[in-house]
């Protein structure tokens, strides 16, 4: 539309341009004949004034004389000041123009008239002499300007309508060719159901931009099918551990109703076995709404958290069980240059560290457990590590999976709930750090949490 605007309006700049140019050499040829009629009666020499003893050359307003001036499209006639002619060229027959009575001076002006038999022309009134009022009028027919103008109006007319053809045309099948193949990759992605996330549009060998959308968007594929698929075995996972303990409740449950009134024995184990396991049930459930939490990322509260009190903390917290346990439970601050602050969740960070410390202390029968916190270059090192039941290579790998816990602790029956590493790791993540653990040489485990600080307080 705006390339059809733009040559329809070049087409009427061209249509002004053209019938200015036109009118100005119609204009131009009856000027030069005015002129030399001026010189004429110039020539002539007019004597005396106006009013006595004035003459005007009357000879001038001949016939003879005014044809000599006159061609086929050129028409002359002079009049007096009341606008009555004293003369007209022969080509004008029976008409004459429209009379225009002046009182001189006056410079010569331009009309437009519609004359019956000579058309349409373009008359120049003069004055020729100042003191009676004589006036000259010339036309010029202005029949092949206005044909010619029609002409060109036409056929600009009929450029602006190919045009406008062409141009649509155009666009179209260059729209509809732009468009195909998106139309394309659209039908392709319709097909992918919600319930096939292992489809993909599979446009590796195309290398337009076309090709890089259908690429990002089997990438994107591949993502929702890893995600859907975690949180599928995450529901699995969940299903399976509040299971055990729901059965054993239910069991427990229908062992008071038989046995409660006639083995009070039966009765307190039942009792005591229905309570652990609400418990346990309780603290999967707790367990799986903090790592919820933890996840949320962006919706956690921030607040320069001092990481050496949170430590202390975590530490105060776990000593009743190491001293339970006979364990030394170290706490040794190497922060050089001043306490660091990390940008975060207090309760969340506390969290991380109980969590690793209770670990320790848990799979620690002898020795000791010590926790060390250093900073250097805008990053908290805190290590955590024990003399404990060490972790198999193998385990090393999955031990922050939710739900996962090693052999040796489900064997010894060690209470958990294979939630609390991946919900440290879920807490370092969302706050930009990082962790790591490692079998000790000398038996035991270490993890080591790198956290990025905000900046140290002295
Ligand atoms: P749990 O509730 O079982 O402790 P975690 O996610 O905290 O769950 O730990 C996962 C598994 O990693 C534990 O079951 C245990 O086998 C192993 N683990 C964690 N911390 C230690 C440690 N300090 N020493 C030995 N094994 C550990």
């Amino acid at each position: 539309m705006l390339l059809v605007g733009a040559i329809a309006i070049v087409a009427v700049v061209l249509t002004v341009q053209l019938r200015a140019i036109l009118l100005g050499a119609a204009q131009q040829r009856i000027e030069s004949i005015g002129n030399d009629i001026v010189e004429q009666v110039d020539r002539s020499g007019v004597t005396g004034t106006f009013g006595e003893g004035f003459q005007f050359d009357q000879t001038l307003a001949l016939q003879e004389n005014l044809d000599h001036w006159a061609s086929p499209t050129t028409y002359l006639e002079m009049d007096n000041a009341s606008g009555y002619p004293l003369g007209k060229s022969s080509n004008m027959g029976g008409e004459r123009f429209t009379p225009t009575p002046l009182l001189p001076p006056q410079p010569p002006f331009y009309t437009d008239e519609n004359i019956p038999e000579l058309g349409h022309v373009l008359v120049r009134t003069q004055i020729l002499d100042v003191r009676s009022g004589i006036m000259i009028k010339i036309g010029e027919s202005l029949a092949i300007y206005d044909s010619t103008l029609a002409r060109v109006r036409t056929l600009l007319a009929i450029v602006v309508v190919v045009a406008a053809g062409v141009v649509a045309a155009g666009s179209y099948a260059l729209a509809s060719r732009a468009l195909e193949p998106i139309d394309r990759l659209i039908a392709a992605m319709r097909e992918i159901r919600s319930d096939q996330l292992d489809s993909r549009v599979g446009w590796s060998d195309r290398a337009d931009e076309i090709g890089e959308l259908a690429r990002t968007f089997d990438a994107m594929l591949e993502r929702l099918e890893a995600g859907f698929s975690r949180e599928r075995q995450f529901i699995s996972d969940a299903s399976h551990e509040l299971k055990t303990p729901l059965t054993i409740i239910n069991a427990n449950a229908q062992m008071l109703e038989r046995w409660a009134d006639r083995d009070p024995q039966v009765r307190a184990d039942s009792l005591r076995a229905i309570r652990d396991e609400s418990a346990a049930l309780a603290q999967i459930v707790n367990g799986m709404l903090l790592l919820a939490k933890a996840e949320s990322g962006d919706g956690i509260p921030r607040e320069p958290v001092a990481l050496d009190a949170i430590l202390a903390d975590a530490v105060r917290s776990g000593r009743p069980r190491a001293e339970a346990k006979s364990l030394e439970l170290n706490f040794v601050s190497q922060a050089a240059a001043g306490q660091p602050l990390v940008y975060g969740d207090a309760n969340l960070l506390r969290q991380l560290f109980t969590n690793l410390i209770d670990n320790a202390i848990k799979f620690t029968d002898r020795g000791h457990v010590d926790v060390r916190l250093s900073a250097r270059n805008g990053t908290a090192e805190v290590d955590v590590v024990d003399t404990g039941t060490g972790i198999d290579a193998e385990s090393l790998e999955r031990i922050f999976d939710r739900f996962y816990r090693t052999d040796k602790s489900r064997d010894r029956a060690v209470p958990g709930t294979g939630l609390g590493l991946a919900i440290v790791r879920s807490i370092t993540r969302v706050h930009e750090g990082s962790v790591r653990a490692s079998r000790r040489p000398e038996g035991g485990t270490a993890f080591h949490v790198s956290l990025p600080t905000l900046t140290s307080i002295s």
